[in-house]
């Protein structure tokens, strides 16, 4: 009888986010920025809200929830810390995906379960030395050995390698087939050969660790190989298109972040006995960095729908990823304008926004390489 809008899921999941952000994750983001090294007790918070099983179903101890319902979650983490957001992102999606789409039942047991329930660290490593953009480059070698793989080799820049029980692998099997020879591994922490590097010290996401990964001689069972042989570049293609929006999800929190802190500025600080506020040159800013995050939603959201649909949506993702973290740093440079000499000091939360913003421009792919990409699926190239 009554027209009235029933609430979406997601709506909820909004509310439920934003209030554990504002509770719990922004008045200790500082705190995790300077201690400089994963905050497990966080990680163990982020665990009781079931947030790291939001893609999977009930069946491993996730809840069963869509795409748009995930990227929901990471960008109200984002909005208070990109490195409780990004090592969320790592746990939900790349740390732990191909385990369920290819793992045995006993591997789902003894690590995705534990995973989902905030126990067990994931991680994801396919950056080498010389193979980053290009994956065609990767030289970590797994091979046939009885009934073993045996890996050699090395991984760097890899996300929680310090702290994670285990780690889903990018390894060649086979050079003459080029992209078709390379194969996703499960490696756990502990297996004799595999070493982990001291952390790198870094820009920003100073609350996640990341270091080098080194492969001598590592002896892991036949059934470890995640997926069909070749199938490795396949299969990641095949959640690009999430890697891509979750990380423009990122970027939206990050720049309602730097907005938020701006306009408070705006409206308190005084100059020529006027808010800055009150200065068009501070107005053109402000409403230059909401429209930017309007139409960074409107991308993000409308391919969140596609993938939630079924459809490819590589386009759209790339679209939103390069232009919504090419925001997030428009809005965090334009922050620390805002906030001139108080955006230098370590007191204030825009320093941390500008160096944070950096991390989205390497993660599912550079802005260079989004750009070559939808170009080619214009048609031109
Ligand atoms: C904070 C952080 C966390 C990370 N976490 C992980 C992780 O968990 N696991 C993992 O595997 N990796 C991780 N990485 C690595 C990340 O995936 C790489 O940084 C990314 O793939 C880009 O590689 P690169 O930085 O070495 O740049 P390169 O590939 O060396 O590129 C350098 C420059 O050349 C440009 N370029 C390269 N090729 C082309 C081309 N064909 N056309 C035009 N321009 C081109 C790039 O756009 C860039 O500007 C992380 C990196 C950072 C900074």
């Amino acid at each position: 009888m009554f027209n009235i809008p029933k609430p979406k899921p997601e709506d909820l999941i909004r509310k439920t986010f934003a209030r554990f952000t504002d509770e719990e994750i922004i008045p200790r983001a500082r705190e995790m920025d300077e201690a400089n090294q994963f905050p497990r007790w966080m990680f163990e918070k982020v665990a009781t809200t079931g947030a790291f099983g939001i893609r999977y179903p009930k069946s491993v101890g996730g809840a069963g929830g869509t795409t748009t319902q995930f990227c929901v979650i990471v960008e109200e983490l984002a909005r208070g810390s990109m490195s409780v957001a990004a090592f969320t992102a790592m746990q939900c999606l790349m740390g732990t995906n191909f385990l369920f789409e290819y793992g045995t039942p006993d591997q789902h047991e003894r690590l995705l379960k534990p995973a989902i329930r905030g126990e067990k660290v994931a991680s994801f490593a396919l950056t080498e030395a010389d193979a980053a953009t290009d994956l065609g480059g990767v030289k970590t070698m797994a091979r046939p050995d009885g009934d073993s793989w045996i890996i050699n080799g090395s991984k760097t820049w890899i996300t929680n390698a310090p702290v994670a029980d285990f780690y889903t692998v990018l390894c060649q099997t086979d050079k003459s087939k080029g992209l078709k020879g390379l194969n996703f591994f499960l490696i756990e922490r502990g297996t004799p050969g595999l070493y982990v590097s001291k952390k790198f010290d870094k820009l920003g996401t100073r609350a996640t660790e990341i270091s080098e990964l080194a492969f001598t001689d590592v002896r892991i069972p036949f059934e470890n190989r995640l997926g069909r042989e070749g199938a490795g570049v396949g299969n990641l293609l095949r959640i690009l298109a999430v890697i891509r929006v979750m990380t423009a999800a990122l970027s939206i929190g990050l720049a309602r972040a730097a907005y938020d802190h701006s306009k408070r500025y705006a409206l308190e600080r005084f100059q020529f006995g006027k808010r800055i506020g009150s200065f068009q040159l501070v107005q053109q800013k402000i409403a230059n960095m909401a429209t930017d995050i309007w139409a960074s939603e409107l991308m993000t959201y409308k391919t969140c729908e596609m993938i939630d649909r079924g459809e490819r949506a590589l386009k759209e993702a790339s679209m939103a990823k390069y232009f919504a973290s090419e925001v997030a740093c428009r809005a965090s440079d334009e922050a620390t304008r805002i906030f001139g000499a108080y955006s230098y000091s370590m007191e204030y939360d825009v320093q941390r926004f500008y160096r944070d913003c950096r991390f989205l421009l390497f993660g599912g792919g550079t802005s260079e390489i989004l750009q070559t990409i939808i170009s080619r699926e214009c048609g031109v190239f």
